[in-house]
């Protein structure tokens, strides 16, 4: 990864922003407004969505912006993003939304972690983090990765009914609350999404 001030800058226009999900476009769009940069969905412009097969959030990041930055000739940004737990060995890490099944069912996703985690054995650590990982793609194919963190605890039974995801069972360090229940701005200004997006800001912005 190269440092803040070798990164290619980003001149205001248009970009567009890879994610078929809703939730994730309104939130960086809003993150983008500021820059001078307006944002048009993959999906607006009647795009499918590549295969993920990457093996990393960095990977799979970059297979999306890519493939958006050629079909559009345009700046393309992609984030993926996912839950890692310790006992789990960093399962379900990119697989995250895999393991809410067709149609999504984040319910189940949270027990069957509860579950594994439990048949550890009552010493298991709950320690778990999320990770997002955004990838900056121009048409003549050069690449700027950044990533972000937010490290914290699995908590049962899920808490809270804000958020989306596996938020209702994980709590940061040092919040009382579970993603869940947090005010959406509270939880924005911690997140692993915005960590990501600081340093695109601070890369490829400042
Ligand atoms: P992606 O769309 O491939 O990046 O999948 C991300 C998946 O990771 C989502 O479907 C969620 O299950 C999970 N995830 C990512 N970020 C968050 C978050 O902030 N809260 C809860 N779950 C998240």
């Amino acid at each position: 990864m190269s440092g803040a001030s070798s990164r290619r800058k980003l001149a205001p226009g248009r970009l567009v922003l890879a994610s078929h999900n809703k939730g994730k476009l309104a939130e960086i769009s809003t993150l983008l407004q500021p820059y001078g940069l307006e944002t048009v969905s993959a999906a607006d412009l009647g795009l499918p969505e590549p295969e993920e097969d990457g093996d990393s959030f960095i990977a799979n990041a970059e297979i999306k912006a890519r493939f958006v930055a050629q079909e559009t000739g345009l700046v393309a940004l992609a984030d993926d993003s996912g839950l890692c737990v310790d006992a789990l060995d960093q399962a379900p890490g990119i697989y995250s939304a895999r393991w809410a099944g067709e149609p999504r069912d984040f319910d189940k996703a949270m027990a069957r972690i509860h579950d594994l985690v439990e048949e550890k054995g009552s010493d298991a650590s709950k320690k778990a983090h999320f990770v997002c990982a955004m990838s900056l793609c121009w048409p003549d194919g050069h690449v700027e990765n950044f990533e972000g963190h937010v490290w914290g605890n699995l908590v049962w039974p899920p808490r809270g009914a804000r958020g989306f995801g596996y938020d209702p069972i994980f709590v940061a360090e040092g919040q009382n609350q579970s993603f869940a229940e947090m005010a959406a701005d509270a939880k924005r200004a911690i997140s692993h999404r915005t960590a990501a997006f600081r340093q695109l800001i601070e890369g490829c912005l400042a």
